[in-house]
């Protein structure tokens, strides 16, 4: 099965956007989990909810991913800063159980002057006091463009996390392809080696899901700019060779190309036409 969806807006609650995939011809999506900038969440309604579960299993859903606000930074210097990744992560968790059995995406985080390792050390702090083992959730990190001090554009710190991680089987990778792209990872030319490379550092099987999204940039550019499907610098052919890729083809695809509703009914149409059957 091929899973193509993208970024949704969650202002309108659970079902609006099962429903809004639907008519966009999506089998999955992401969403912000509260207002992207951090602020309060609304109260869960459990059958808004439960409405929205039905409609992903009458129509075969993939898995969802939700997105934790961008501004949140679980490895600043600060502690203060940490403090409210942490609770806002950790309530997050809690209301992603009303619809379980999905996908938690996060940014690592940028170390804002503290390096690199002091960084992840509280990456991982942070994820060890929040991931319990009856969560239906599993969590998944980012792979980042590299802008500033952001940790996650290398596939070994991707790996460091991880292994300080307890529950190893609730966490994982989303890669994005316009950050791998940014971050130096030639996905157009070398597809093939970056993922023996992502496979040898962090493993294949950690991998769980994709941004799809071309790059504004050059190869390298750590700007994390995203660019529509096939009008950027990594283009249409590199993107139809990833949705095909043996080892990628059975992930969800979610695209955050700069979008309104109907460019990204038009880049899952033209995906979905480009897509092998196996
Ligand atoms: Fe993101
Ligand atoms: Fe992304
Ligand atoms: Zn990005």
């Amino acid at each position: 099965m091929f899973s193509i969806g993208c970024h949704l807006s969650s202002s309108n609650g659970f079902e609006a956007m099962g429903k809004t995939a639907l008519k966009i011809g999506a089998n999955t999506f992401q969403f912000f989990t509260r207002n992207p900038r951090g602020s309060q969440a609304k109260d869960i309604d459990a059958e808004d909810a439960r409405k929205l579960c039905n409609i992903l299993t009458e129509h075969n859903f993939a898995k969802l991913v939700a997105h934790a606000p961008y501004t949140l930074n679980p490895a600043s210097s600060r502690p203060e800063v940490r403090e409210f990744a942490k609770i806002t992560m950790k309530n997050d968790l809690e209301r992603m159980e009303y619809v379980p059995g999905n996908y938690y995406n996060f940014h690592p985080g940028s170390h804002t002057g503290l390096g690199v390792e002091q960084g992840i050390e509280h990456i991982i702090t942070l994820l060890n006091l929040i991931i319990t083992e009856e969560q239906k959730t599993i969590v998944l990190l980012e792979g980042m463009a590299g802008k500033g001090s952001e940790i996650g554009s290398k596939f070994e710190e991707l790996a460091e996390i991880i292994d300080g991680v307890k529950l190893k089987h609730k966490i994982g990778v989303c890669l994005d392809t316009c950050h791998l792209w940014e971050a130096g990872y030639d996905i157009k030319n070398n597809l093939d080696s970056v993922l023996d490379d992502f496979d040898k550092t962090v493993g294949l099987e950690k991998l769980y899901a994709i941004h799809l999204n071309d790059s504004k940039n050059e190869l390298g550019a750590s700007k994390d700019r995203h660019e529509k499907i096939g009008e950027g610098n990594i283009g249409l052919d590199a993107i139809i060779r990833i949705i095909n890729h043996e080892k990628l083809r059975n992930l969800p695809f979610n695209l955050e190309t700069p979008n309104e509703l109907d460019g990204y009914e038009k880049e899952i149409y033209l995906l979905k036409n480009a897509r092998q059957s196996y």
